[in-house]
């Protein structure tokens, strides 16, 4: 049994792994990827410490950390999450399940979906949802971005230096970005935007060949070739898992006190699954500390005396 698990092995995963291992309680991490968001960045420059870090580096340097303080890390998907009558979880994965005295959520955002047919059959045969990933793949090939915020632009000024043509698919009449972002996107001349567009379908025997295009002004349809569509159109909170254990906004964002509590004693949440409207990893780290914490405190509370008492 642990005293700690984790769900989530973004920078708030591994910061309350860190910080729960080094109060000696028993930690388990679960993560379905290690590094979680970041994974889709590529350079992180606000990060105290670092004026400027690859992602890739930063995560390995989180999770060397997380390992070396005495925490577990398992890369799984936590299918179901059930409070026992003892007031111990129960966390069930793809593979196994584990027992705790005591959870944080942290889980991130998982990037939303078009919801068009064809989306999911050619996922990850054409679909993506992270440019910085998968970009090097359409090398000299035609790619379409779909969204208007600063993710979609973000990745539509990356593919530009790599595809040979991108199509910019926005549904609004305007970009909700960086004004910097917006004119050097336009400034781009392999980048085609389309404004007032949404994508209706993606086509593919296999692989992703063709998308319709519809104009939500005029009506119209257009069908354009295309070899990737990148998904850019923002992030939710998968939080269905939980959603009997703790309170949740209207986009199902988990409500927490300045503790890191939910509504059931023992269940905390910290990072960007919370409500919290600045969805930062200096933020994430933040908040991770401040509910691992406070799980120390309510096992403590509890009885538990085999903890170390270690300097925070
Ligand atoms: P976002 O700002 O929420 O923008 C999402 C975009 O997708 C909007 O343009 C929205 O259209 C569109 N959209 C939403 N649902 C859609 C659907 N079903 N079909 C088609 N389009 C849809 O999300 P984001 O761009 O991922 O950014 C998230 C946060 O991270 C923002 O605060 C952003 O500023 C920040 N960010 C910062 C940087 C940076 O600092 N360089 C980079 C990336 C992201 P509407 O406009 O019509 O609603």
């Amino acid at each position: 049994m642990y005293d700690l698990i984790i769900i989530g092995a973004g920078p708030a995963g591994m910061t309350a792994g860190v910080y729960a291992a080094r109060r000696e309680m028993k930690t388990l991490v679960i993560g379905m990827e290690v590094g979680g968001q970041m994974v889709w960045a590529s350079e992180i420059e606000n990060y105290p410490g670092f004026s400027s870090i690859s992602s890739f580096d930063l995560i390995e340097n989180m999770r060397k950390q997380t390992i070396d303080s005495g925490a577990e890390i398992k890369v799984d998907e936590v299918k179901k999450i059930e409070r026992l009558d003892n007031g111990h979880f129960m966390i069930y994965t793809s593979r196994d399940s584990f027992e705790a005295q005591a959870v944080v959520i942290a889980m991130g955002l998982s990037p939303r979906r078009l919801a068009v047919p064809g989306e999911v059959e050619l996922n990850g045969k054409g679909v993506s949802y992270c440019a910085n990933c998968d970009g090097p793949f359409f090398k000299n090939k035609t790619v379409a971005v779909i969204g208007g915020g600063n993710s979609a632009l973000d990745a539509a000024e990356l593919m530009s230096k790599i595809a040979s043509q991108v199509y910019l698919i926005h549904r609004g009449a305007n970009f909700r970005a960086f004004e910097t972002l917006i004119d050097e996107v336009k400034a781009r001349p392999n980048i085609e935007i389309l404004f007032n567009s949404e994508v209706k379908e993606i086509f593919g025997d296999n692989k992703v060949e063709l998308i319709k295009v519809g104009n939500n002004q005029d009506n119209s349809l257009r069908e354009i070739k295309t070899d990737g569509v990148f998904v850019e159109v923002g992030r939710i909170a998968s939080t269905d898992l939980v959603a009997d254990l703790v309170d949740r906004n209207e986009q199902n964002q988990i409500i927490i006190s300045e503790k890191g509590e939910t509504k059931t004693p023992g269940l905390y949440a910290a990072g960007d699954v919370t409500t919290c409207e600045t969805k930062q990893i200096t933020v994430a780290v933040g908040q991770a500390t401040i509910a691992t914490l406070s799980a120390y405190q309510y096992l403590q509370l509890k009885g538990n005396t085999h903890f170390a008492k270690k300097n925070y």
